[in-house]
């Protein structure tokens, strides 16, 4: 192979940037090019594609955000934009690809794969862990441990008022990101999308917990379970008990990733480079049971990821 390029599109996720140097790093130590395609499949269509040397990526492990800029692509649904995005690579001599984003990200590559028999290799990089194959997604540790230290500062002032908080986080179908930080924060309730709740139950239960003196209790939304400000509305109407309501939104996606995200991200990375170079194509690679895997580009995007059964159980029998 004469060179690679590497790039992240999507939905960003803190972890990229290592991922991304770490691909970079990896081909320049085995003497190959490598270039960096800025704004994602928006960028691949526009050419917006740089050839990247070991200090293009200095000091980038420790940011957030994706110093190569991410994007939505609607050209590149089309066989159209696919075709100009090919023939973008073409002419820089391109002749792997490693692509870090969620799935849609991915699917995108599995459409390149197909049409275009281009080696394509992924990196799961999402906040949402919901990628197919994979108990790891890069940025999903870094995203927990934001929502964590945001439930423990909404305790303090919950106990203060003895009110109810609902807190809302992201993770779009998924409930792994509420599920975690619902268990880890010590939530009395975990709403996902993937497990039905009784809302009346639920609401009764706070009103006799109140009653019996509780001083607070956390309800963990997930964004795909249901809208976090309605359910405080009727939450507060059917107990009677003060409610407040946050919507954690977007500082979830960034900051300083965890040394988790930094060194799954960095091995990984490195993994998908050198599988590339070696002729290796249609995998992504990312972690099973604390194991870098290589999982089937085709199966990470027609499965779907269902939430660990575990993990349901254990918030409830901690709650
Ligand atoms: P994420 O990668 O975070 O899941 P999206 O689902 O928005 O984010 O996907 C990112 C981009 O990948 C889209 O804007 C689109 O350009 C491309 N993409 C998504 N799904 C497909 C598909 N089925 N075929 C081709 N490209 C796709």
């Amino acid at each position: 192979m004469e060179a690679i390029a590497v790039m992240t599109s999507g939905g960003d996720s803190p972890g990229m940037n290592a991922a991304a140097r770490a691909v970079v790093r990896t081909a320049l130590y085995e003497g190959v090019n490598v270039y960096g395609i800025h704004n994602g499949y928006k960028g691949m269509i526009k050419g917006d594609i740089q050839k990247l040397d070991s200090r293009s990526v200095s000091d980038l492990i420790q940011r957030g955000g994706t110093f190569l800029g991410t994007a939505r692509s609607k050209e590149f649904q089309t066989p159209e934009g696919r075709q100009k995005a090919f023939n973008n690579l073409k002419e820089h001599n391109i002749d792997g690809l490693v692509i870090i984003g969620g799935d849609g990200s991915l699917r995108g590559g599995a459409a390149m794969s197909m049409e275009f028999g281009i080696p394509i290799v992924g990196l799961p990089g999402t906040i949402d862990n919901d990628v197919w194959g994979t108990d790891y997604t890069i940025g999903a540790d870094t995203a927990a441990n934001t929502i964590l230290e945001a439930i423990n500062k909404l305790r303090d002032t919950a106990s203060a008022h003895r009110r109810i908080i609902a807190v809302e986080v992201m993770g779009r179908k998924s409930g792994w990101l509420a599920m975690t930080t619902g268990i880890a924060g010590g939530a009395e309730y975990i709403l996902v999308p993937e497990v039905k709740f009784d809302l009346d139950e639920m609401c009764h239960e706070l009103r006799e917990s109140y009653d019996r003196g509780k001083r607070y209790s956390i309800i963990v939304v997930a964004e795909g379970a249901c809208d976090a400000i309605g359910l405080g509305t009727v939450v507060e109407e059917k107990t009677g008990i003060d409610t407040r309501v946050s919507v954690l939104g977007y500082i979830q996606r960034g900051g300083s990733p965890t040394v988790e995200d930094r060194m799954k991200a960095s091995m990984i990375g490195e993994k998908a480079a050198l599988a590339l170079l070696s002729g290796v194509t249609n995998k992504v690679y990312g972690f099973d049971s604390g194991k870098v895997v290589a999982i089937d580009l085709f199966d990470a995007v027609n499965n779907k990821k269902t939430l660990d059964p575990e993990l349901v159980r254990l918030a409830r029998v901690l709650a």
